[in-house]
């Protein structure tokens, strides 16, 4: 990801809008909890999404922004914060080193959703993907670092608390960015979200008189 953070912003819009018009109602199924990422998100709220749009659509836009987040904060920790992004290297390679990391290479509008189907009451699963992503906390021996002194902790709480100050500004920055692409937003969900919407709404009408 290269720029500053306002052209990153404008290019992931760019691909949620193209991503849009493939929305379908039931391509996630429904949640059984709220979304931590989106639940009052104030990246949601800035991009006018908050009321009236289904969560898949406000949850794709809201992982892409928080790629662009993400991706910034790593910057800015490898530039500035030597402790913390030595920790956040040796966490990565403790994941590399495990085989099978199901959350891994989903597109943006897939992550951070829950990776399981709902099971039937009928047919108990051997296992879930949901339990396959936890095994990383099986540790291997040769992989666990040394703990770390006393005021190596505490240098790396002061880095964590930079680094948090930094993503609280580029959160901000990212949703200054968002106000910009409102009326982009709002005439896609127009076109492509709301007819489906409605359509949907109007099926559920008609069953209703037919009973
Ligand atoms: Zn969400």
């Amino acid at each position: 990801m290269d720029g500053p953070i306002e052209s990153r912003v404008d290019h992931e819009v760019d691909n949620w809008l193209r991503w849009l018009p493939r929305w379908r109602p039931g391509t996630h199924r429904g949640r059984s909890r709220l979304c931590r990422q989106c639940f009052g998100s104030p990246i949601v709220a800035a991009a006018g999404l908050a009321t009236d749009v289904p969560h898949a659509v406000q949850h794709a836009l809201s992982m892409r922004m928080k790629l662009v987040i993400d991706a910034s904060v790593d910057e800015y920790t490898d530039r500035n914060l030597p402790l913390l992004g030595r920790e956040l290297r040796m966490t990565e390679e403790r994941r590399a080193a495990r085989s099978y990391r199901p959350s891994d290479g989903l597109e943006p509008e897939f992550k951070g959703l829950d990776l399981d189907p709902q099971p039937p009451p009928d047919a108990p699963y051997l296992f879930t993907f949901g339990e396959l992503s936890q095994s990383e906390n099986v540790n291997e021996p040769s992989l666990v670092p040394p703990p770390l002194t006393p005021e190596e902790k505490a240098a790396i709480r002061v880095e964590l608390k930079l680094a948090d100050d930094y993503a609280v500004l580029v959160g901000k920055r990212v949703c200054a960015e968002l106000a910009g692409h409102r009326q982009r937003i709002e005439r896609a969900i127009a076109e492509h979200v709301e007819p489906q919407v409605q359509a949907l709404l109007a099926d559920l009408d008609s069953s209703l008189d037919f009973r």
